[in-house]
C-alpha cells in the first residue's frame, strides 16, 4: 500500500454528543453530557494538533463529521475543528468535508455558516417521511422538518446532499415505505443511503421488541422493501454502487470510497477508529476519559513518530486499543471491503496492494460462491450478483475465519 504522505488519508472526526438518545441507537454518542462541549472541543483540538505533527503533516483527501450529532454544536464550533485540520494537515483544496446533520438544526443561516466554513457535503438523518414512524423511532423531527432542512441546503448553495433512511422497522408498512421513497425521488437529493433497522443489543427499542410492545422487524417485508428500493431509484437516475448506497453519477461518497478501497484513515474522537500503515486502532470510548487521556498526550509532547508500531500507539494514552492487521487479515478485508462495491473488485490491483494473489489465496471460496450464484467473475473482476445484496455478510463470512 502507498505511504500515508504519498496517498493522503482520509479524517473522521467523532462528535459524541446528541440532543435526545434515539431509542434504536447504539453509537458512543450520549444526551445530557452538553457541558462537556468546551473541554471536549479543546481536547479535539489537541488531538488533530498532535496527530498532524506525528504523522508529518499529511494531505487529507476527505473529512467526516459523524456522531452523534455534528450539526447539534453550538454556532461557529465545527469552523474552528475545520480551522485546526487545515493548520495540522494539508486539506486538499478539493477535499470532500462532509458534516451529519439533525434536519432540526438546519436553517438556511446554519447551512449558510457551514459552506463558509468549507464544508461542501451534508448527511441528514431523514429516516421516514412518515410522521408515526419518526415518533416511533424517537427522532426530534418530523416530516416537514426534513423537506424545509433539505431545502434550506440547498438555498444556501449544498450541492452535494445525502439523505439516510430506515426500512424494516417494527410497524412499518409497503406503502408507507413507498410513500417516503415518492417523496425522496421527488427531493431528488444527490446521495440516498439506506439502512434495514437492526435491534441491537441494549437499546430501548430492542426490549420493546423482546416484552412484546412492538412487532419484531419483519425481514421478509424488509427484503421487499430493500428491492422495492433497488427498482424506484433506478428509474429515477440513481446508481446503486454499494449495498446501502446509491447516488448520481459523479457524487458517491469518496469519505467511505476510503474505507471500501482499504485507505489510510484517521479517527478522533471518543471511540473513534484510524487505520493506518496496517494497524487499527481506537480512541477510548468514554467522552470523559478520551477528554483526560488526551490531556496527557499534550503533556508528553510526543514527537514525529518514523513508522506506527504497536509500540508507539501504546504510549498514546487515549488510544483505548489496537490490533496489527496480519497478512491473512489483510486480504479477507481487501475481499469484504471491496465486495461491498457494487461493481466489485479488481482482484489484480487488490492482491497488489496486499501483496498476495487473492484468486490463488481464496480459489475454492471463490469457485463455490460463484457456483452458488452469489459472485460473478469476469477476467479479474469480482462482484457480488444481486441476489447476493440481501446476504452479503454471508458471503464475507467465507473471506473471514
Ligand atoms: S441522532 Fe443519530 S447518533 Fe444521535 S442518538 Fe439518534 S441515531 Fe444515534
Amino acid at each position: 500500500m502507498k505511504s500515508i504522505q504519498e496517498n493522503g488519508i482520509s479524517l473522521y472526526i467523532h462528535i459524541p454528543f446528541c440532543k435526545t438518545k434515539c431509542p434504536y441507537c447504539d453509537f458512543n454518542t450520549y444526551q445530557g453530557i452538553d457541558n462537556l462541549m468546551d473541554p471536549f472541543l479543546d481536547a479535539l483540538r489537541v488531538e488533530l494538533e498532535l496527530w498532524g505533527k506525528v504523522l508529518g503533516h499529511p494531505p487529507v483527501n476527505t473529512v467526516f463529521f459523524g456522531g452523534g450529532t455534528p450539526s447539534y454544536l453550538p454556532e461557529g464550533r465545527l469552523g474552528e475543528v475545520l480551522s485546526t485540520a487545515r493548520d495540522a494537515f494539508i486539506l486538499d483544496e478539493t477535499a470532500e468535508i462532509t458534516v451529519e446533520a439533525n434536519p432540526g438544526d438546519l436553517d438556511q443561516a446554519a447551512c449558510q455558516r457551514m459552506l463558509q466554513q468549507g464544508v461542501n457535503r451534508l448527511s441528514i438523518g431523514t429516516q421516514s417521511f412518515n410522521n408515526d414512524l419518526l415518533t416511533l423511532l424517537g427522532r426530534r423531527h418530523d416530516a416537514d422538518t426534513a423537506v424545509t432542512a433539505l431545502e434550506a441546503a440547498r438555498d444556501a448553495g449544498f450541492t452535494n446532499v445525502n439523505l439516510d433512511f430506515m426500512y424494516g422497522i417494527p410497524r412499518q408498512t409497503m406503502a408507507q415505505w413507498e410513500d417516503t421513497l415518492a417523496k425522496l425521488t421527488d427531493l431528488a437529493p444527490q446521495h440516498v443511503s439506506l439502512y434495514a433497522l437492526t435491534l441491537e443489543e441494549g437499546t430501548p427499542l430492542q426490549s420493546w421488541v423482546s416484552q412484546g410492545q412492538l412487532p419484531a422487524p419483519d425481514q421478509d417485508l424488509a427484503a421487499d422493501m430493500y428491492h422495492r428500493a433497488e427498482d424506484v431509484l433506478e428509474e429515477s437516475g440513481y446508481g446503486h454502487y454499494e449495498i446501502s448506497n446509491w447516488s448520481f453519477p459523479g457524487c458517491e461518497a469518496r469519505h467511505n470510497l476510503a474505507y471500501w478501497l482499504s485507505k489510510h484513515y484517521l479517527g478522533v474522537g471518543p471511540g473513534a477508529h484510524s487505520c493506518l500503515n496496517g494497524h487499527r486502532f481506537w480512541d477510548m470510548d468514554s467522552p470523559r476519559g478520551y477528554i483526560s487521556q488526551v490531556q496527557k498526550w499534550r503533556e508528553a509532547n510526543p514527537a514525529p513518530l518514523s513508522s506506527i508500531t504497536s509500540e508507539a500507539l501504546e504510549s498514546i494514552p487515549q488510544v483505548g486499543g489496537q490490533e496489527h492487521i496480519d497478512p491473512d487479515t489483510e486480504c479477507g478485508e481487501a475481499m469484504f471491503l471491496g465486495l461491498r462495491l457494487l461493481d466489485g473488485m479488481d482482484l489484480a490491483k487488490a492482491s497488489a496492494r496486499v501483496g498476495r494473489d487473492l484468486e490463488t489465496h481464496f480459489g475454492s471460496e471463490i469457485q463455490g460462491l460463484v457456483a452458488d450464484g452469489l459472485l460473478e467473475q469476469k477476467g479479474s473482476q469480482l462482484r457480488l450478483t444481486k441476489t447476493a445484496y440481501l446476504i452479503a455478510n454471508q458471503v464475507f463470512t467465507k473471506f473471514v475465519g
